[in-house]
């Protein structure tokens, strides 16, 4: 297969270990930087130009689009689909997991396990916002945020309620969620390939964090996850429409809850954590799958 992955960066650990098992199993691949990407939308034939090139012959495409570059980034990987270009991910899945709200609303029609979450819009409806979420203490955040930044515990009403006053002066969109405390600041994440969660990880926060974001200074260790939790990761990445999804989960009173599904989940802990060639089988995916050839969406929606 000819591969193209879109990264900012080749030499981020995921997009390296990528590169090097296309090679070695035989594929050629180029690492493309989505924002130096163009494209004729007009044309009946879609191209896409990079650097004065115009690219084809891509059987395949991986996007490791960052959430900064969202927007561009899925327009560019619609326009590989348009082209007939294999996606690991599709864009419209893409752009679904990328909306914290969106997603826990196709995620709650499916009757998937999720904290019991608010969304409101004006200020005046704050004090209702955060009883409805049983009250402090409380999770609030940003529904773009990643990496743990924008996520905030208030511990108390008061403090709450100054927190998403602030965050709605800023005309910034949040979301009000239950704080599962019983998950001791640690969360586990189910990486997807398929219809299988090929590893899985718990990451624990470090000391007095209650999030256990990697980039915030967590750190993971292997875990064997329950059957429940398996079921609940599989169809979680299902309802969003990946095919690749990190799956974070937290373990409640309640069982399994799912926090988020992120699209382009990062390789470096899962690999150190499990001991697996989780790059390889991303690319055994492609194998098995882009011969069938056609996305279900065809870049449209
Ligand atoms: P981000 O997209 O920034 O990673 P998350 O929703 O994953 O945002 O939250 C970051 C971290 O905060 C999670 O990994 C988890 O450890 C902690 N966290 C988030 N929501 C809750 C919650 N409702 N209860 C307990 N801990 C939470
Ligand atoms: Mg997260």
């Amino acid at each position: 297969m000819k591969i193209a992955i879109l990264s900012r960066n080749a030499k981020l650990y995921s997009t390296r270990r990528l590169v090097e098992a296309a090679q070695a199993r035989g594929h050629e691949v180029r690492v493309l930087d989505v924002l130096r990407c163009y494209m004729n939308i007009t044309s009946n034939r879609p191209s896409i130009h990079f650097k004065g090139e115009d690219l084809t012959g891509f059987d395949a495409v991986i996007p490791r689009i960052g959430a900064s570059v969202t927007f561009y980034g899925t327009a560019v990987l619609r326009q590989f689909e348009m082209m007939g270009v294999f996606p690991l991910n599709e864009s419209v899945a893409i752009s679904r997991s990328r909306d914290k709200l969106r997603s826990l609303q196709l995620l709650a029609r499916k009757g998937i396990g999720l904290p019991v979450t608010g969304f409101a819009h004006s200020p005046d409806d704050v004090g209702d916002l955060i009883n409805m979420v049983n009250g402090a203490p409380l999770v609030i955040k940003l529904l773009e945020g990643t990496q743990g930044i924008g996520v905030v515990l208030a511990e108390t009403h008061k403090a709450a309620e100054s927190v998403i006053e602030a965050f709605m002066g800023l005309k910034a969109n949040i979301l009000a969620q239950e704080f599962i405390k019983e998950a001791g600041g640690a969360d586990i994440r189910c990486f997807i390939i398929g219809d299988k969660v090929v590893a899985a990880m718990k990451r624990q926060g470090k000391e007095g964090e209650f999030r256990s974001n990697l980039h915030r200074g967590g750190s993971a260790t292997l875990i064997r996850i329950t059957p429940e939790e398996r079921s609940t990761a599989l169809r979680a990445a299902r309802t969003m429409g990946l095919n690749v999804a990190g799956v974070d989960l937290l373990r409640s009173n309640h069982g399994p809850v799912v926090m988020e599904v992120n699209s382009s989940p990062g390789l470096q802990g899962i690999e150190a954590a499990s001991g697996k060639d989780v790059a390889g089988s991303i690319i055994e995916f492609l194998e098995k799958n882009e011969p069938a050839g056609s996305t279900r969406t065809r870049g449209k929606g």
